[in-house]
């Protein structure tokens, strides 16, 4: 990448509200069948036009076709029963209804190699696609065939694999795997959690990313983090493993979090981008405080190591704050661009 601190975002975007209910996770699609198909397709051209407006140097397809970041691929997915459903409790923080895994776990045919294909018609631009990692993928479901966290969780990663792998010679540069769960399960990251996320990502020429946070700005996850007290050091669980590990860059909730931002030394060496955007709230910040947020990270990131970024996916965000904040994280990185060619 030429760019110096080229910006992106770490996952989703708004929907337009033809298409979905805005502001709803899970929304339900408002068209079927063919005019679902053209509907979604018109959302990832919108979306990657507000995305080419704010000037983003690494550009998504918004997750537009995805209802959400995990359950659309599991929906895909063979031996995965979404009739038969318990109640589990997800990231050991709010319970949910949940699909059953009921037998072996496949991929019948790719699940966004098409969509990738669109997206990287549409721009020149790097793209980077996103991907449950196989610790979140389990933790949204209830096994009752594995019945091991870890047995399904490989499975998953070679069912990944072969769609990374797919997505790549679709053009994708990028292949990110979103793992919130490994700021819960400790224990399971560092026993398989980070070699299973290799697994995933195993043969890729492509650069990979993993993206850890602390959830959207949905109130289980907000309710969740005022019992984390006044320093978040989860990542540090995590970081020795992931900075030894075949993953090229770590995604990260930073803005108004109180995770430390020294923390980031554990893992030197290693692409870092940094969330420099909330997506908790609706006040946008302004290209200073995005900035601000962007020296602070300087101090443990090389230059050319630093990826302007949000916290998280704004999906739950209406259009015009999302638009808002990509403008913020432009202007906030153009700020810090100008520092370092002083
Ligand atoms: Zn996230």
């Amino acid at each position: 990448m030429k760019t110096v601190l080229p910006t992106s975002t770490a996952g989703s975007l708004p929907k337009p509200s033809w298409l979905a209910e805005p502001e709803t996770l899970w929304s339900p699609w408002k068209l079927e069948d063919e005019r679902l198909i053209e509907g979604k397709q018109d959302a990832l051209r919108l979306s990657l036009d507000d995305q080419r407006q704010a000037g983003i140097d690494i550009v998504s397809d918004g997750e537009q076709t995805r209802q959400h970041f995990v359950t659309t691929f599991i929906e895909h997915l063979n031996g995965v029963d979404f009739e038969k459903r318990e109640t589990v409790r997800i990231r050991d923080r709010y319970n949910a209804s949940v699909p059953t895994v009921v037998g072996a776990v496949d991929r019948p045919k790719p699940v966004f190699v098409e969509d990738a294909k669109f997206l990287r018609r549409q721009t020149d631009k790097p793209i980077k696609w996103a991907l449950p990692g196989p610790m979140t993928m389990i933790d949204t479901l209830y096994d009752d065939h594995y019945k091991s966290r870890e047995k399904l969780a490989w499975e998953f990663a070679k069912i990944l694999n072969e769609e990374a792998k797919e997505l790549e010679a679709a053009g994708v540069d990028i292949i990110q795997f979103d793992e919130p769960a490994f700021n819960v399960f400790f224990d399971e990251v560092n026993d398989w959690g980070v070699a299973t996320l290799e697994r995933a990502a195993e043969g890729l020429k492509c650069e990979t990313a993993v993206h850890i946070c602390y959830g959207y700005g949905i109130k289980a996850n907000t309710d969740w983090k005022k019992t984390l007290g006044s320093e978040w050091r989860q990542y540090e669980e995590a970081f020795p493993k992931l900075k030894t590990s075949a993953i090229d860059i770590i995604s990260l909730e930073c803005q108004n979090s109180r995770v430390p931002m020294d923390l980031i030394e554990l893992i030197r060496g290693k692409k870092v981008m940094v969330g420099a955007i909330d997506v908790a709230t609706d006040a946008i910040e302004t290209p200073e405080e995005v900035a601000a947020t962007l020296r602070k990270a300087l101090q443990f990131v090389d230059a050319d190591k630093l990826y302007p970024s949000t916290n998280c996916g704004m999906a739950p965000l209406s259009r015009r704050v999302a638009r808002g904040k990509l403008n913020a994280l432009s202007a906030g990185a153009a700020i810090i661009r100008k520092e370092l060619s002083a």
